[in-house]
């Protein structure tokens, strides 16, 4: 990492704390406080299938390695199962993995994800695809989509979510329903991503912690720790400097959304993770 990156970084954290989780942590505790939402198992319907292999077939720019249709072959030779749930009123989740995966789903945090979204979306579907978020072996080569990405939604819409990777799909349902509920609209793409995975991490810490100031911070030194061991690599070992950088709006964007927003002031002392990936948040977490 040059000098000048380590001078920037050092400029921004002194700038003053914004005190911003206060929001995130009383809207944790109002969710966890309301009666939990129960979650109805259902068979798949013809049409739960038409849209599972509609989405799959068509090309997407974030999906771009095509990980939904490998799902929809894995399920056509008996490789994957078919489940569904829905969450009345919410959202409908249609799903292609293993019965593991299904039984691992934390579905009581997907319910209080919704609950405090409040912005229901009528299918969710999820490819739940295996493959890990990995560095490219090549470091001359640009971290793209096929290295991070693992969902997409529309702007404002309430129609669609679509995951495709099990990795980590507790925060891409949530990074994603900020989309359809419009979070940060009328940004530029690398701001919106940078400032609505920033808004994402501090959102799911503050749900994970149910809405205790202690446990937040226990989790979020554990994401400060990941997140600067992450900027530094991917800087140093692929070259990611700026918006014009494909990796830059979920990584280093993220970071300095964070570092501007007070949320890295407490850099914790030994910042040594393991089994670093382009994972967005800390195995830590277990989510
Ligand atoms: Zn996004």
């Amino acid at each position: 990492m040059c000098h000048c990156m380590i001078f920037l970084l050092e400029l921004n954290r002194r700038m003053p704390p914004a005190f911003w989780k206060e929001p995130f942590l009383d809207m944790a505790s109002t969710v966890w406080a309301m009666p939990e939402e129960q979650w109805i198992p259902d068979a798949p319907t013809p049409d739960d299938i038409i849209q599972l292999k509609k989405e799959a077939s068509g090309d997407s720019n974030i999906d771009d390695g095509n990980l939904r249709s490998e799902m929809v072959r894995l399920w056509e030779v008996g490789g994957a199962v078919l489940r569904v749930k829905e969450l009345p009123g919410r959202t409908r989740v249609v799903f292609l993995g293993t019965d593991e995966q299904w039984s691992q789903i934390p579905w009581a945090l997907w319910a209080r994800i919704f609950q405090a979204i409040d912005q229901p979306v009528g299918y969710t579907l999820f490819y739940a695809n295996p493959t890990l978020r990995n560095f490219p072996t090549d470091p001359a080569e640009p971290v793209k989509s096929v290295h991070m990405n693992a969902g997409y939604s529309y702007m404002c819409q309430q129609k669609l979510l679509v995951i495709y990777r099990f990795e980590e799909a507790t925060r891409v349902l949530l990074h994603e329903l900020l989309h359809t509920a419009c979070f940060d609209n009328g940004m530029g793409v690398e701001d919106l991503e940078a400032n609505t995975e920033a808004w994402t991490e501090i959102f799911l810490c503050a749900i994970l912690s149910k809405g205790s100031q202690r446990a937040f911070t226990v989790l979020w030194k554990k994401q400060i720790a990941w997140i600067e061991a992450q900027t530094l690599y991917l800087h140093t070992n692929h070259g990611v400097l700026s918006p014009a950088d494909y990796a830059w709006r979920y990584t280093l964007g993220r970071h300095k959304v964070l570092i501007d927003k007070g949320f890295m002031n407490e850099i914790p002392s030994g910042l040594e993770v393991s089994g670093l990936s382009l994972r967005f948040t800390t195995p830590e977490w277990n989510i």
